[in-house]
């Protein structure tokens, strides 16, 4: 597939193109076209040009042309589901999942975008009227990583549409196809040129940089790693453009002794597989009461080791393969050190055969605190297992990272999940859930996790810029 810019379909002016492979077996699904510099300057082009007339277009339709995507994705949610299966390895219900996920940003926007308001206020020293407008940002970089093809970039491009910004998209080299298939939706529901622009490229670090060293962009929102995000937040400083990051994670599970284990075991589950564990928002380790441990870690053992792996598209699969060769040797790496440091296996563990980037669903006990598993985030199906023994201990080794986006916590008493929430430094807190995502929720972290928040009310704010207007009254 091409580019697509300015409303049009187009190869990269050097003609260059790289393939998309399926991680279930390294073969090649389909190619795209390679972006340069060069093709990512005509892209900002064709935004720039399309900004003014779409920050002008009546918020209404703004968000009817976001409500018709939502529909259209809806109608084509299986064959999204299966391209997002394909490139990235997800199970097909999964994939499902996502794209009900996915689209569900465009419903929500479409709905956010004709509740932009200011506000008004007489100057409390008299003289004055104090009035807020509120404005798109301009023209905004939105890159996107390859664990949720669809729903990393819907929750970018959605408020920036309903904001009235234009954009380039670049989404992750490895899962590319997903995101033009949706400029393709949004193509085909009225969208007009120039507002969406999609790169894809072997490139990103020169393309990015290209287009951040150009004063016309104003806004890059990010969803990756914690080292890319870094470097892109000091690239923003020359043009000091406005960022949002959406960064890495290593989220605590807590179990307290007065838990249902039973229950603690669905939600780890979940916060630990969904994705194959590969989510920022992933259960990352594990902190269980002592008194509980042995139940909890049999339940999930018992839970893990039931599941199938596989290929995602395939009948009863429910664990996918890794994304690509340097996963499946990063997730085998931390197990062995915490094999090493004094952790016990009690499922999984075991490099699988090829074809196809398969790691097995492994629980870990014992695991020292330090251990190398526990601090780094893990991005795999390993769920390794502390023990406490305090409130107080808890919650010191549940902020003791430099990360804090998601945290998940079960307990049955209120005062102690109060003081726990308040205590967790972390931008989300599942209390008795293993479920955090919601397009109508907040999402984003804290400390390494970045800044900024997508989804909810605040979601649009990152598109957004406040301009205050001073009237003088006699
Ligand atoms: P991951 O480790 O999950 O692959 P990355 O942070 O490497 O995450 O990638 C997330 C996104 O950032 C992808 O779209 C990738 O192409 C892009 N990317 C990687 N390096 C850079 C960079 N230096 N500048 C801009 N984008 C980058």
């Amino acid at each position: 597939m091409d580019l697509y810019i300015n409303g049009e379909w187009r190869e990269a002016r050097s003609g260059a193109r790289f393939d998309v492979r399926d991680p279930a077996d390294g073969s090649t699904i389909d190619s795209v076209a390679d972006a340069s510099e060069v093709d990512a300057l005509d892209a900002l082009d064709a935004a720039v040009a399309a900004q003014a007339g779409w920050a002008a277009t009546p918020p209404r339709q703004r968000g009817e042309i976001l409500r018709r995507a939502f529909e259209a994705i809806t109608e084509q949610a299986d064959d999204f589901a299966k391209l997002i299966s394909l490139e990235m390895g997800k199970p097909l219900a999964e994939a499902k999942g996502e794209v009900a996920y996915g689209a569900e940003f465009f419903r929500w926007f479409a709905e956010e975008a004709v509740r932009i308001t200011g506000t008004w206020l007489t100057n409390p020293a008299g003289g004055s009227r104090l009035v807020t407008m509120r404005q798109p940002v301009g023209p905004c970089l939105l890159i996107t990583p390859w664990n949720f093809p669809l729903a990393m970039g819907t929750r970018k491009i959605g408020p920036a549409i309903a904001a009235g910004c234009t954009m380039i998209v670049k989404p992750a080299e490895l899962t590319p196809l997903t995101m033009l298939k949706l400029a393709e939706v949004l193509h085909d529901v009225g969208l007009p040129a120039g507002v969406l622009n999609v790169i894809t490229t072997h490139h990103s670090p020169v393309v990015s940089a290209a287009l951040m060293a150009d004063d016309r962009l104003r806004k890059v929102s990010f969803t990756g790693s914690t080292v890319v995000g870094k470097i892109l937040v000091k690239q923003s400083a020359d043009k000091l453009q406005r960022v949002s990051m959406e960064l890495g994670g290593n989220a605590p599970f807590l179990v307290f002794e007065d838990a249902d284990v039973d229950a603690a075991v669905d939600g780890a589950m979940i916060a630990k597989m969904r994705n194959m564990g590969e989510a920022c928002t992933a259960a990352n380790r594990f902190l269980v009461h002592a008194s509980v441990a042995d139940e909890f870690a049999e339940k999930l053992g018992a839970r893990m080791s039931a599941l199938t792996v596989g290929r995602g598209q395939d009948e009863g699969t429910d664990v996918g393969p890794l994304i690509d060769d340097k996963a499946v040797t990063s997730v085998t790496g931390l197990v062995a050190d915490a094999v090493s440091d004094g952790a016990r296996l009690v499922v999984g563990g075991t490099t699988l055969d090829g074809p196809g980037h398969f790691y097995p669903p492994t629980v870990l006990v014992d695991v020292p605190a330090g251990a190398r598993i526990n601090r780094e985030e893990i991005f795999g199906p390993v769920a390794p297992i502390t023990i406490f023994h305090t409130d107080e201990e808890a919650l010191a080794r549940a902020n003791d990272s430099e990360y804090g986006l998601a945290s998940y916590f079960y307990t049955a008493d209120l005062d102690r999940a109060l003081r726990i929430a308040e205590g967790l430094e972390y931008g989300m807190v599942g209390i008795n859930s293993g479920l955090l995502s919601n397009p109508a929720a907040p999402f984003g972290g804290m400390k390494a996790s970045g800044f900024g928040r997508e989804g909810g009310f605040d979601g649009i704010d990152e598109y957004l810029e406040t301009k205050y207007v001073g009237i003088s009254t006699s």
